[in-house]
């Protein structure tokens, strides 16, 4: 059970997210120019005051969005590319009444009442070559598959991608205080953060023995920021009300924890990804579980289990009101994050089918907070923090069912030989597929003639001697 937060979430996207040395090329589309308007003194006429909408504060921890930003990608798109680009950002069609097309503009309304205001993007004509008056490169700092694919292999399976691992919530500790641990009389604890953290180990090592460059967002059950619950207590005094939620103690200490692990944690691994890995693709790493009822120490075990992928976007009502989220979303969609993470998670999702052969999760509030996406039956967009403010494309892993009847035995197995190289557990199982499918991606034609779990087979198998040793 993957949770969002309550109220709101997000972070400040001002630091530059350029990267220059691999992109030029891409850009570098420079032919015939046409002649082009010199932009008159009025730019254009004020978009209609949107007397309707009202915007949230702005989401906990965070600085009100910097919107200059948005003159980066000022002439690259036509208003078709990008009203392409916006369909996924929200749930439904709220994104409507904040993103306004405009005599060839699109205005974001900044500010609502009487201070109403817009940000402007410049688009343009469907002839006008992208970079007159804009950037040669775009603004990121993640390569695309297609740039991945061109880098030197050096031999390796992979090619030098850079990838984040970023294993969800916390572990030891602090499971508890997350309620994300739970144990039938006898058993083990089953703490999503803790085996998480396993999986990503075992993918750690194959993906660097296979040529990736790999980098952890965590790597022991503690936490990244450095921040904890009794650091929050003003902050959340003041957020709340106004929203007009009034907090009890019990309240105020719960929020306080939630910001902690929710929060916090996940601003700290956004700045970690954003301006220390800038990886090619943040991997979040999670086990999903369903109603185990409120005793921790008497779980229900459900006969349910399943698997599905979290893209990012399908922001609800409520979330598209807050500024720093809207241009968060609207900045994803303007580097082509989206698109990316829907080539790269049908890949993965189809390994993870093959890989597991579980059952595909359906959300049932499509339209409200999800949406489906097209590519494989496991695929969904969904508004986190973490996906919103990891700033490159993020695949978010939500596989399996911990109190599930079939899985609940399997974590316990998998616990008892945790320190069992010789040992496959579902841990291994769930890194394998993950593992796999960065092969199906990214690997060059003549490694995919056998798929790497048979290759493993036939080493064991009486053909040994008539294949070459794998290179895995
Ligand atoms: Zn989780």
């Amino acid at each position: 059970m993957f949770q969002t937060l309550l109220l709101g979430q997000n972070q400040d996207l001002t630091t530059p997210l350029i990267d220059e040395v691999d992109t030029v090329n891409e850009a570098q589309e420079v032919q015939i120019v046409e002649p082009v308007q010199e932009a008159p003194a009025i730019v254009s006429k004020p978009v209609p005051v949107q007397t309707s909408i009202k915007n949230l504060p702005i989401s906990p921890l965070t600085d009100p969005p910097d919107w200059r930003i948005l003159s980066a990608f000022d002439y690259q798109f036509t208003q078709a590319q990008l009203r392409e680009r916006l369909k996924i950002i929200c749930a439904n069609n709220e994104w409507k009444r904040w993103f306004i097309f405009h005599n060839n503009e699109l205005h974001v309304v900044t500010e609502t009442g009487p201070n109403y205001a817009t940000a402007v993007l410049k688009l343009k004509e469907q002839h006008t070559p992208s970079i007159i008056g804009g950037r040669r490169y775009p603004y990121r700092y993640w390569r695309t598959t297609q740039e991945i694919k061109s880098l030197d292999y050096n031999g390796n399976v992979l090619p030098p991608v850079r990838v984040a691992l970023d294993p969800g919530h916390l572990g030891g500790r602090w499971a508890e205080m997350e309620f994300r641990n739970f144990a039938k009389p006898g058993d083990a604890n089953v703490a999503e953060g803790d085996l998480v953290l396993m999986v990503a180990n075992k993918v750690r090592h194959k993906l660097e023995a296979l040529g990736a460059q790999v980098y952890m967002v965590r790597e022991s059950d503690e936490p990244a920021t450095p921040i904890r619950p009794e650091h929050l207590a003003t902050e959340v005094k003041e957020y709340y009300p106004k929203f007009n939620i009034r907090l009890d103690a019990r309240l105020q200490k719960l929020y306080q924890e939630q910001w902690f692990y929710q929060v916090a944690e996940i601003r700290e691994r956004a700045e970690l990804i954003n301006d220390i890995i800038k990886p090619d693709v943040t991997i979040c790493l999670h086990l999903n579980a369903v109603e185990w009822g409120s005793d921790p120490k008497n779980p229900v075990l459900r006969n349910q289990t399943h698997a599905h992928i979290l893209l990012s976007g399908a922001a609800t009502k409520s979330e598209m009101a807050k500024p720093d989220q809207r241009l968060d979303l609207l900045l994803r969609a303007l580097q082509g994050i989206y698109k990316e993470e829907q080539k790269l998670g049908t890949a993965l999702a189809k390994s993870l089918e093959q890989t597991t052969n579980l059952k595909a999760f359906t959300y049932k509030s499509a339209g409200k907070n999800t949406l489906k996406v097209a590519g494989h039956p496991y695929l969904w967009a969904r508004n986190l923090l973490a996906n919103r403010i990891y700033t490159c494309p993020v695949i978010y892993y939500e596989p399996y069912v911990m109190n599930s009847v079939t899985d609940y035995p399997r974590f316990q197995h998998a616990i008892e030989n945790t320190y069992n190289p010789d040992v496959y557990t579902i841990l291994d199982e769930y890194a394998d597929a993950v593992v796999d499918g960065f092969i199906a991606h990214y690997a060059k034609s003549e490694h995919l003639l056998i798929p790497p779990s048979i290759q493993e087979n036939v080493e064991l198998e009486d053909f040994a001697n008539e294949f070459q040793p794998p290179s895995l």
